[in-house]
């Protein structure tokens, strides 16, 4: 069966972009697909894919800093977004993987950390079968225009507001 390697973008406010492409990755890799997850914000919880994605053969790799738009160290901030991008290039041209996820990728776009044609010039070069998801709030219209699948999360309602706060399983 011939394969199309698609761009698929989640974004929006609402919950269920990041779980969304872990779906994903748990569905190909029930295939026997290879499936690379790269996340670009380093969050501050112990999330409890780090434990189980390796468990499957999903190879992780977490990259940048925490928070972006609230740093100490802007520099730095980019100097880390640029590494991580510039990985999932060679990760791209390497042919290694049939899935790869890069989880908040959006925000290096929108916060300008990296340009948005050199972003789509690279997902254009990648091997024909390779599908890519990108996550993430804020996706920019170049992004939207070039991808295959868009899906945007709307958020109706979140524990948070009633005060209900993070639990494992759920948001971690
Ligand atoms: P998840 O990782 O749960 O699929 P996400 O990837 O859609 O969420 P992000 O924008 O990456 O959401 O935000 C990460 C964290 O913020 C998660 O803990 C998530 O539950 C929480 N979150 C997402 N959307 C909302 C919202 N609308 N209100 C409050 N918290 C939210
Ligand atoms: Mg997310």
């Amino acid at each position: 069966m011939e394969t199309k390697g698609l761009l698929l973008v989640f974004t929006g406010k609402g919950k269920g972009k990041t779980t969304a492409a872990l779906g994903m990755a748990l569905r190909a890799s029930g295939h026997g697909l290879p499936v690379c997850v790269i996340q670009f914000i380093k969050g501050s919880w112990h999330y409890g894919e780090m434990d189980a994605l390796p468990k499957l053969g999903v190879e992780l790799h977490v990259m940048g800093r925490g928070f972006t738009w609230n740093s100490d160290n802007p520099d730095a901030d980019r100097r880390l977004a640029l590494e991580a991008w510039d990985f999932t290039c060679q990760r791209m041209a390497s042919g290694k993987d049939r899935l790869l996820i890069l989880d908040e990728l959006t925000y290096l776009l929108h916060y300008g950390m990296l340009d948005e044609a050199d972003c789509l010039a690279a997902l254009a070069r990648r091997p024909p079968d390779l599908h890519v998801v990108v996550t993430g709030r804020y996706a920019p219209e170049g992004l939207v225009a070039a991808a295959d699948l868009v899906t945007e999360m709307q958020e109706i309602r979140h524990p948070l507001r009633k005060g209900v706060k993070a639990q494992a399983g759920i948001e971690f």
